[in-house]
């Protein structure tokens, strides 16, 4: 499949809506729901760890009493930046049926009662 294109109608989806909705988002073009498919999630976390693993081993030392923190901080930053970026880079999309609605006002109105 092509990247970030929806299976139904090649329309191509925005970034940020690929990266910040994975699991559920609505295609501009047909309004079908969509969602990115496990292998382009597997590729982009795998490649993330590996970008972690290295910023991690090159970080550099630092002389401060919280400085154990600094190549797990560049750890998490790399991790977060790398598979984002492998995500928009490769997103493959599929379609996923609309999610039922959940019956938000109905459950709250039941619980009201003395606290
Ligand atoms: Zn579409």
């Amino acid at each position: 499949m092509a990247i970030r294109k929806c299976p139904a109608c090649l329309t191509t989806a925005p970034m940020g809506a690929v990266v910040a909705f994975t699991n559920n988002f609505v295609c501009a073009g047909c309004g079908q729901h969509l969602a990115v498919s496990e292998a382009s999630r597997v590729l982009a976390a795998a490649l993330g760890i590996v970008a972690g693993y290295i910023a991690m081993s090159t970080a550099p030392p630092a002389y401060s009493m919280l400085g154990w923190a600094v190549p797990v901080l560049f750890a998490l930053l790399a991790y977060g930046c790398v598979s984002a970026l492998i995500l928009m880079a490769t997103a493959d999309l599929r379609l996923i049926p609309a999610p039922t609605p959940t019956p938000v006002a109905e459950a709250s109105a039941t619980h009201h009662g003395p606290h």
